[in-house]
């Protein structure tokens, strides 16, 4: 299948690679022409373990291409995937403009039959305003299919390639033939397909990031009443996880979600509800208790070291989770934000995400490694659970520190090793 991807962003990079490793012959094109010529030139513009090999499988078999060109790009495809940004707009409510911009573009360009495949995250009802924007300038029938994603940043490619199940939302049996095509690979790997209409399948994706984050934030404020009464977390999430009906994952205490994903879709199915009259209890609770989480570092660290002015703190780890370099809505923003205003002089070392960092805060000093950073250090402060964090030389890394405070939001630790090493340990909800 010919299939071109619009929006070469971290789903569309990664959905254009794993498309093309099934087998489909995909050109990728973003409006952003000094990414596109990156690409080109054999650059790999996200951190994502993986990404590089399987593009460089199908670039050499000629399968994955690159263009900056829209009309050629879409003249050749059968299937226009989109998967350009939705970020969070005015009272949380998803920006479309994006989505809007070249949907008007595309109507343009179709004249013969096309699927339109809208794979960013959308509002429930997006597929009829991009068919009624393409439906305005085209000169051929086209359908559009709601495909939303669900891979992670930090595990995209092998998500992507083995995901739980794709939905299709499809308003033609044409349609679905043609997707049914496209995903022949995972087809028949028996990957459960769920066929519905573009409706539930534009909710399927809200719903699905809504529930996991209140399940982050459920555990979360499970750990803040483990703190109170002396009850260990881990093992509270560990034992109630082995229910088969509530399960392990996404029960690890944190200074909160962040991402690119689950913050803005919480807020947009509140916004949206809201739009409709239906007011959403429980997602706003979700956002709350994830909102206090990030100042809970604040009050942790105060607790701590006394005032935060003057003190020397090593934050380590900036992407919003480890194994990726987005700091989209990450939790390092706020705290960093909060230390510089309170009069901390701040560290800062990742593995991945520096770069995007330093365009935030350009201004507080960078090391090559976490034992640099917490040279002289008052407080260590593990934000982000990177493996390397968990190899570290705490006896070493407490000697290089002028003070003797660690606070690990994500209980990388165990309570008893940190202080072995002679540091003033405190986790979220094992104290
Ligand atoms: P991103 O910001 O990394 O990439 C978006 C890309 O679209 C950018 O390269 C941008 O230049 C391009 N673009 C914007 N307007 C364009 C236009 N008119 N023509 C061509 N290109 C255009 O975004 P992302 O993280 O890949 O997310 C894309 C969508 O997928 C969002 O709706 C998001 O909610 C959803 N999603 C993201 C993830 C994730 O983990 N990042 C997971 C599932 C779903």
């Amino acid at each position: 299948m010919k299939i071109c991807i619009i929006g070469t962003g971290y789903v569309g990079l990664v959905a254009g690679a794993g498309l093309a490793d099934f087998g489909n012959d995909v050109v990728c094109y973003d409006k952003d022409t000094q990414k596109i010529e990156f690409l080109i030139n054999g650059g790999v513009p996200i951190y994502e373990i993986g990404l590089s090999d399987i593009m460089k499988r199908n670039i050499v078999k000629g399968r994955l291409t690159f263009s900056a060109n829209l009309r050629s790009a879409v003249s050749e495809s059968r299937v226009i995937f989109l998967a350009v940004g939705t970020p969070e707009g005015n009272n949380g409510e998803p920006d479309l403009s994006d989505m809007f911009e070249i949907s008007d573009s595309l109507g343009k360009l179709i004249s013969e039959y096309k699927v339109i495949a809208i794979k960013s995250t959308v509002p429930v009802g997006t597929h009829l305003l991009v068919r009624q924007r393409i439906l305005a300038k085209a000169n051929a029938p086209f359908d559009v299919v709601s495909n939303p994603e669900f891979l992670r940043e930090g595990s995209a490619v092998q998500d992507f390639l083995l995901p739980n199940r794709i939905i299709l939302g499809v308003p033609s049996t044409a349609a679905a033939e043609i997707m049914r095509e496209v995903y022949r690979g995972l087809y028949l790997n028996e990957t459960p397909m769920v066929m519905t209409d573009n409706i539930t399948a534009e909710l399927i994706k809200y719903s699905a990031n809504c529930f996991l984050a209140t399940k982050i934030s459920f555990i979360n404020e499970i750990a803040r009443v483990c703190d109170h009464f002396g009850a260990d977390v881990v093992t509270v999430a560990k034992a109630i996880g082995m229910d088969g009906r509530i399960g392990p994952k996404f029960l690890h205490p944190s200074p909160g979600y962040g991402g690119s994903c689950l913050v803005k879709d919480v807020a947009g199915l509140i916004s949206i509800a809201s739009k409709a009259g239906l007011e959403l209890e429980i997602p706003k609770a979700v956002q709350k208790v994830n909102n206090g989480q990030r100042e809970l570092v604040i009050t942790k660290i105060k607790a701590l070291l006394g005032e935060i002015r003057g003190k020397r703190l090593a934050v380590l780890g900036l992407s919003f989770k480890s194994s990726t370099d987005d700091i989209r809505n990450s939790p390092s923003l706020h705290v960093v934000e909060r230390l510089l205003s309170e009069g901390g002089r701040v560290t800062g070392y990742d593995p991945a995400s520096m770069d995007n960092f330093k365009k935030h805060f350009p201004d507080i000093e960078y090391t090559k490694n976490p034992y640099e950073a917490c040279r002289n250090a008052d407080i260590a402060i593990f934000m982000t659970e990177w493996n390397e964090f968990r190899e570290l030389d705490l006896m070493a890394l407490r000697k290089i520190m002028r003070g003797d405070a660690l606070l690990d939001p994500r209980n990388i630790y165990l309570p008893e090793l940190a202080r072995k090493a002679g540091f003033r340990y405190a986790g979220f909800g094992r104290n």
